[in-house]
């Protein structure tokens, strides 16, 4: 760390005024201004010299140098090309990170990881990421199966909450079992505002993902997975029989037929959709080829 790492209030706001730079909340522009939170992301982040790093959103720069000090190599999307010259600027003495001006949910960072971060041991996403964003942008890159081993982001508190929730709590949902499914996920620590400028309206969270070698459970199809997690969280207050009867197509119709679905997989149809286990929805998931009238 020194006076001229970019994460400080001052050099920040020395850039800002250097490039009249006005940030867009459209785009999630919250720059981190504190080196030790900094740190702590790259120590969750077990990167080492031969470790490729991909990074979303590096606004000015903040985050990226102090990864391309300890990385072999970053890869860095942004999507705002008001802050490509800034980042030319500040992360000209850094001769390993590349940066690509294109939005990270249209990227095809399968090529972009091929082209770039292909002699790497490892990669690992690192990211203060834009909130608007922050669900699509972590279930693209993991539904895509991307050679990606681990992810430290930055997120909304809530949103970090719903990834790590256990079954039976108030922010256990889809999301969770998404992210659970592919990888380990762990709390690293909970930031408050005052780091970031200008300060968002909610506190933050950072959390690892440790993608697992195989996901937790196996099911036959995945997508289907995925849409019965959803569906049994329609309404959170429904049970899992109605939640059901809106998901599959014609489910009305077909009210006998799901109630037996849900019994031979074990399931209380009365029961809640945050009270179902990983390896519940993995079940009903495998029974439902049983019946081949529902579909959803
Ligand atoms: N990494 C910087 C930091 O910590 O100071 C900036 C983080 S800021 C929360 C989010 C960054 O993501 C902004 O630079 C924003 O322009 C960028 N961004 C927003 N939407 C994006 C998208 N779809 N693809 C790539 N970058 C995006």
């Amino acid at each position: 760390m020194n006076d001229k790492d970019i994460a400080t209030p001052k050099r920040t706001k020395a850039l800002l005024d250097q490039y009249g730079f006005k940030f867009k909340k459209s785009l999630g522009q919250n720059f981190l201004i504190d080196t030790n939170i900094i740190q702590n992301i790259i120590s969750a982040s077990d990167i080492d010299e031969n470790t490729g790093v991909i990074e979303v959103g590096p606004g000015m720069g903040s985050l990226t140098e102090q990864l391309a000090r300890s990385a072999k190599k970053v890869l860095a999307f942004e999507i705002d090309q008001r802050l490509i010259p800034v980042l030319e600027d500040t992360l000209s003495p850094y001769s390993n990170v590349q940066v690509v001006n294109e939005d990270i949910l249209k990227a095809n960072v399968k090529e972009e990881i091929d082209k770039h971060l292909q002699d790497c041991d490892k990669i690992m996403l690192v990211a203060n990421l834009p909130y608007y964003i922050t669900t699509p942008i972590l279930m693209n890159l993991l539904e895509n199966n991307l050679p990606i081993d681990g992810y430290v982001v930055m997120m909304q508190k809530e949103v970090g909450e719903r990834l790590n929730a256990q079954v039976g709590s108030k922010s256990y949902g889809s999301l969770s079992i998404a992210c659970q499914y592919y990888t380990e996920t762990e709390r690293v620590l909970v930031v408050p505002k005052t780091v970031f400028m200008p300060p968002p309206n909610v506190d933050s969270i950072v959390i690892k993902l440790t993608k697992r070698k195989e996901p937790i459970v196996v099911v036959d199809d995945e997508k289907l997975f995925f849409k019965l997690t959803r569906g049994a969280f329609q309404q959170r207050r429904k049970t899992i029989l109605n939640n059901y009867i809106s998901t599959i197509i014609e489910g009305k119709m077909h009210k006998e037929e799901i109630l037996e679905w849900l019994t031979t997989s074990n399931i209380d149809p009365k029961r809640r959709g945050e009270t179902l286990t990983i390896q519940e929805y993995a079940q009903l998931c495998n029974n439902l080829k049983k019946y081949p009238n529902l579909s959803v």
